[in-house]
């Protein structure tokens, strides 16, 4: 594990140079600084909530961590607090997923998911029956599911086309499965399999049941740190463009992505996030929050104390910071 020496700035990090005006403000400010402000506002809520305990190897996990990180779309990095300590990506998989497809099978997608939010828990079963197995957004599970039986289809292997995209883009060959997380999402994933059979019982799953949901419990066991996961991010901020210049899909699409995220990204409380954050964001039950702020930055918060609706407590409240700070949020 790293330590959690607050104010560490991540190696191979130009100084000095990402300076932010602050709309309406005076002074400039230096990203570095920003981020240990945002640090020092969050302490007294960092440990609040409680950590997600549906499998063992999450519930393991330190309530006191917490890490955030900063990548510009200029190539600078920052972070302070655990921002290297790699943690379970859970759900932050689905955005990367869900770009996969997209970049490789356009709109196509849409018909067989829906984009709007659900109103209702991520792995509700209830909802799907109403709408005759299409799930209401890529980000729940049901749609998870779908997007996952979807780059199945089209690469043959899900799993390892995520790994090798996130690889790329954080920079960082280290990242990997945590084996022991994917075997118990396996054990205890029975609500998730309930999802992907009725899906199929409406022939919106492709490929074998069981092959579909190895590959989500694979990219659900995912273990990457803050600073690996903004970097992941940044093509989302880079209206498209990949770490080494080239293209994974249009501007549009990446406008999709960051709307998607936006209005269902952070579980039944993308309203209140919008309305404290104002960013594109996607939460994960391991207590990571990937932000975009489009044209300029992507940051990941993470601590695994969580609210009622599964979003990482001193996460959210950080990034809140983060945006009242600066007046980086997307309005
Ligand atoms: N592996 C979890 C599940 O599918 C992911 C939950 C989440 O992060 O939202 O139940």
């Amino acid at each position: 594990m790293g330590k959690s020496d607050a104010g560490v700035k991540v190696p191979r990090v130009a100084a000095g140079h990402a300076i932010l005006r602050r709309r309406g403000a005076h002074r400039a400010m230096k990203y570095a600084d920003v981020l240990n402000d945002v640090l020092e506002a969050v302490r007294p809520v960092i440990g609040r909530g409680r950590i997600a305990t549906y499998i063992p190897a999450l519930a393991a996990v330190d309530p006191h961590r917490f890490g955030l990180a900063l990548a510009t779309v200029d190539g600078e990095v920052f972070g302070v607090g655990d921002c290297e300590v790699p943690f379970s990506i859970q759900s932050i998989s689905k955005v990367f997923t869900l770009s996969l497809v997209l970049a490789r099978d356009g709109e196509s997608v849409w018909r067989r998911v829906g984009r709007e939010p659900s109103g209702n828990p991520f792995n509700s079963l209830v909802q799907l029956e109403v709408e005759h197995g299409v799930p209401r957004n890529p980000f729940i599970n049901a749609g998870a599911l779908v997007v996952t039986d979807r780059l199945q289809a089209l690469t043959g292997n899900a799993r390892e086309t995520l790994r090798a995209f996130l690889r790329a883009e954080s920079g960082n060959p280290a990242v990997d499965f945590d084996t022991v997380v994917a075997a118990s999402e396996a054990e205890y994933g029975h609500r998730n399999a309930a999802l992907a059979h009725f899906m199929a019982s409406y022939g919106n799953i492709e490929n074998p049941v069981g092959s579909v949901l190895e590959a989500y419990f694979w990219q659900c066991s995912l273990a990457m740190s803050c600073t690996d996961l903004a970097r992941a991010g940044l093509f989302l901020a880079r209206h498209g463009l990949l770490a080494d210049g080239s293209r994974l899909f249009s501007r549009s699409e990446a406008k999709r992505v960051n709307a998607v995220m936006l209005t269902c990204g952070t579980y039944d409380a993308a309203g209140e996030f919008a309305y404290r954050v104002g960013l594109p964001g996607k939460s994960g039950v391991g207590g990571g929050i990937l932000a975009v702020v489009p044209g300029r930055c992507a940051l990941c918060a993470w601590s695994p104390g969580l609210d009622e609706k599964g979003n990482s407590v001193a996460g959210v409240a950080a990034l809140d910071h983060f945006t009242t700070l600066t007046g980086l949020s997307v309005f």
